[in-house]
């Protein structure tokens, strides 16, 4: 099969670095989701990921593919010239962007709009960091939050969280007061200073909030899950964790996502796709920093059970826009590895298959944030 013809939705992607801070910042670091200066600088460049996406850059910049070479190209191009051809190769038909990652260094959601329809993410640990050092009483603080998420900000078309990062997905139902009392705490350890926000019961009692929103306005909330740097205790990023959540009465109109296939645990996401109606999954960062093969498998194992209506696509792009586009690539080519399997195996027809790629690729997505049309993304026969 050949799915290049599907302009896809990147439904979970980061902003670009601005480029003087690229400029001192190295390669593989873009590569990796480890941080000690042993991993970047030492081990990144011995991934499968890494040997097999210097070619690829290479063969797309029209450059040799050693390091050196594709950086003094990149250089050549320029950061719009680059994005104009990896996303322009990457056949895009839209981005979300995150922009709570790394906020003081990337380049605004707008700059991205030259290039591609962009759209945004809200991310709720950030906005919560930002507000706390600003007002001294919980109450104030509260109000202010809520009002941020009710109604979504324009541009917005779903909320982020990254509790897996902070404290861990077993996310529990907090009285007020034990909130509040956080919330103090937290004031008087770091007066009137930015914060990084890593305190449970405060985590905990804001993503109810920001649900019991989400779930008025049906507005999908992404969960971090699985692997990331180690900032995370992996432990606490299985999305069974999220059980407590997906059973509350109050929130059955909110779309959960689960990011990053959930690596490792993607069966485990497989599972509480098919059995909760609310809940998607999408295969990010697995694709592409996973070898061919554990691509291939990550896909695989997400069609394993899950519905097709509740698989997405999204490369996890962040830094540099040549992971746009190594995320395209390969979203579509381990997708259609596996479905050609699944045709070989009788599990679907060639055109049940060539469906189940256009909604994964970009159809699911396009319903379930209202993005565009969706007839658009049919190829014709
Ligand atoms: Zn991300």
């Amino acid at each position: 099969m050949d799915l290049s013809h599907i302009s896809a939705i990147d439904q979970h992607a980061h902003n670009l670095l601005r480029p003087e801070v690229m400029a001192n910042t190295p390669y593989t670091a873009a590569f990796t989701e480890g941080y000690a200066p042993a991993i970047v600088n030492g081990h990144a460049n011995h991934t499968l990921c890494y040997r097999r996406s210097l070619r690829e850059i290479a063969e797309l910049l029209n450059c040799d593919s050693t390091q050196e070479t594709i950086l003094r190209r990149r250089t050549e191009l320029g950061l719009e010239e680059l994005t104009r051809l990896c996303f322009g190769a990457a056949n895009l038909k839209a981005i979300v962007l995150d922009d709570g990652f790394l906020p003081d260094t990337i380049l605004p959601v707008e700059w991205h709009q030259p290039f591609v329809t962009t759209h945004r993410l809200l991310r709720l640990e950030w906005l919560a960091e930002q507000m706390i050092p600003q007002v001294n009483r919980f109450e104030i603080f509260l109000e202010w939050f809520r009002s941020e998420l009710d109604p979504p900000p324009k541009g917005v078309i779903g909320f982020k969280s990254v509790a897996a990062y902070r404290t861990g997905l077993d996310i529990q139902s907090i009285p007020y007061d034990m909130a509040a009392d956080s919330f103090y705490a937290i004031q008087q350890g770091f007066p009137g200073q930015r914060i990084r926000l890593a305190d449970k019961p405060l985590i905990d009692f804001l993503l109810h909030e920001a649900l019991a929103i989400a779930a008025r306005y049906q507005l999908p909330v992404q969960f971090h899950t699985g692997f990331g740097d180690p900032d995370l205790d992996l432990r606490l990023a299985n999305p069974l964790h999220l059980r407590p959540l997906l059973e509350n009465p109050r929130y059955q109109t909110v779309p959960i996502v689960l990011l990053h296939a959930a690596y490792p645990f993607t069966r485990e996401a497989g599972y509480l796709t098919a059995v909760y109606p609310q809940v998607y999954l999408d295969c990010g960062l697995a694709v592409p920093f996973l070898s061919v093969a554990g691509m291939r498998q990550a896909i695989a194992m997400m069609l394993e059970l899950s519905p097709t209506s509740k698989l997405m696509y999204s490369s996890d792009a962040h830094l540099i826009p040549e992971l746009y586009y190594l995320g395209a690539k390969w979203g579509r080519e381990a997708l259609a590895q596996v479905l050609e399997q699944a045709i070989q195996d009788g599990d679907l027809t060639a055109l049940e298959a060539e469906e189940v790629a256009v909604a994964i690729l970009a159809g699911n997505a396009s319903v379930l944030y209202r993005i565009g049309d969706r007839a658009t993304t049919v190829p014709e026969r």
